[in-house]
C-alpha cells in the first residue's frame, strides 16, 4: 500500500509519518519511509535545486516541472520498486503538495499540475492523511521548525493560511482516499487516531 502524509509546514506531518511507519513495522509490515521533495538520490538533488538559493529563481511553471521531475525519479527509483516488492510505502508529502503549493498559491495552476501528473506520474496514494493545523497555532507550539534549509519557511502566516485552505479543499474533494486529522492535539493522541486507520 501507498500512504502519504500532507499538511502545512509545522503541522507535525513528518513526525506522524515516522510514528505511523514505526507502528506498521512493529505490526510486522515491511515499510519504506520516504519523503518529497526527495526520496531518491536524484530527487534529493532536485530538492536542493528548488529549496535553496534565490526564491525568485524559478517561475511557478518551472517549479512545477522540477517538482514533477523529482517525483518521477522518486517513483521510478523508490516508490514503485518497493510497492512491486509488496512493501508498504509511507511518504512525507507527494503530489498533493504540488497541487497546493505550486498549483494554488501563485494563480491557479492546478490544471497544469494535474495534466503533468497524469502524463508523468499517474499514481495516487491508497490513503492520504491530511494533518490540519492552524498556522498561528503551529508557530505558537514551536512546531514550525526553522531549519534554515530553505526559503519556503519564510513566507509567513497568510501564505500558510492559503495552503491550509487548499489542503482542506483537497480533503473534501477526495474523500475516498483522504482522511482529515486534527493536528491541534498531542503527537501521541494524533498517532493513535492515525493508527486506527491502519
Ligand atoms: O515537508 P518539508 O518541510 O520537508 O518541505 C520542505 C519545504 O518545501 C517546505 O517548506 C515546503 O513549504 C516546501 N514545498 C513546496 N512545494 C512542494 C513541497 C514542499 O514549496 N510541493
Amino acid at each position: 500500500r501507498f500512504i502519504t502524509f500532507e499538511g502545512i509546514d509545522g503541522s507535525g506531518k513528518s513526525t506522524q509519518a515516522r510514528l505511523f511507519a514505526d507502528y506498521l513495522s512493529s505490526a510486522g509490515q515491511d515499510v519504506v519511509l520516504t519523503r518529497e521533495p526527495g526520496g531518491s538520490p536524484g530527487g534529493e538533488e532536485i530538492r536542493q535545486l528548488v529549496l535553496t538559493g534565490d526564491p525568485q529563481r524559478w517561475s511557478a511553471e518551472t517549479e512545477i516541472l522540477l517538482f514533477t521531475a523529482a517525483r518521477r525519479d522518486h517513483l521510478e527509483k523508490t516508490i514503485n520498486p518497493a510497492l512491486e516488492a509488496g512493501k508498504t510505502v509511507v511518504s512525507d508529502r507527494f503530489a498533493d503538495s504540488t497541487r497546493i503549493y505550486q498549483g494554488a498559491t501563485r494563480g491557479d495552476l492546478r490544471n497544469m499540475v494535474d495534466q503533468l501528473h497524469s502524463l508523468m506520474i499517474g499514481r495516487e496514494p491508497d490513503l492520504t492523511f491530511i494533518i490540519d493545523m492552524d498556522p498561528a497555532a503551529a508557530l505558537a507550539r514551536g512546531l514550525a521548525r526553522q531549519s534554515g534549509e530553505d526559503r519556503f519557511e519564510d513566507f509567513g502566516l497568510s501564505f500558510q493560511e492559503t495552503l491550509r485552505h487548499g489542503f482542506l479543499g483537497l480533503a473534501h474533494a477526495n474523500p475516498e482516499r483522504c482522511v482529515l486529522i486534527d493536528g491541534n492535539r498531542s503527537p501521541e493522541q494524533i498517532a493513535s487516531e492515525i493508527a486506527a486507520h491502519a
